[in-house]
């Protein structure tokens, strides 16, 4: 018998669908379906759902491209916050780290990604266009560079401070995550060194 007639199709549907999320590869989806198939019938069927939830309901922010269940998140909706300090992050996750310090009263920008030439990730791909409309539109006082302590996470912020530097001279654009650990992702920095970090942005 030839492997593809044992290897049930459902299962093979579900590692053509996983591994083409990106940086997902088969050993990800392996490890992702075989423990689900651990799981019993109705354990399985909440974690469908809730997926099945997510992913009609979860999209980016209109504003600020943080991940939202309406169509402006909470914090661009919260009068609140301010919109005249916008803390620019590579993804949710990075928003959602600073967010649990509660300190930050501003509002977030989400890049999409940072900028990786070996990648063939351009500014292009990223949100950068529409920080520079709403910076305009807020007229912002206080850019907050909040990528990763990393090689394309530098590169990234170097990119916008150049780039809000020529195009904003009397903008303040602070950079944080200086006395973070290099190659710590701010998603999973503990949170007194991040808390640090933002409160000696330069
Ligand atoms: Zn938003």
């Amino acid at each position: 018998m030839a492997f593809e007639d044992i290897f049930p199709k459902p299962l093979k549907d579900c590692f053509d669908n996983i591994t083409k999320i990106p940086t997902y590869g088969e050993r990800g989806a392996s490890r992702f379906l075989y423990n689900f198939l651990k799981l019993s019938k109705e354990e399985r069927l909440k974690v469908v759902k809730s997926l099945y939830d997510l992913a009609q309901t979860v999209f980016p922010c209109r504003e600020c491209f943080l991940l939202s269940d309406s169509e402006v998140c909470r914090i661009c909706s919260d009068p609140k916050r301010s919109k005249k300090f916008i803390c620019v992050v590579e993804e949710s996750q990075d928003a959602y780290a600073i967010e649990r310090l509660e300190r930050y009263r501003g509002v977030y920008h989400v890049l999409g990604g940072r900028i990786a030439p070996l990648e063939g990730i351009s500014p292009q791909d990223l949100t950068v266009d529409a920080l520079l409309s709403r910076i305009e539109t807020y007229k912002a006082k206080e850019i907050i560079i909040a990528t990763n302590p990393n090689a394309e996470g530098e590169a990234t912020a170097n990119y916008l401070i150049k780039l809000l530097g020529q195009r904003f001279p009397k903008l303040k654009v602070t950079r944080i995550s200086y006395g973070l650990q290099f190659g710590t992702l701010l998603e999973f920095a503990d949170e007194l060194s991040l808390e640090k970090s933002f409160e000696n942005r330069k």
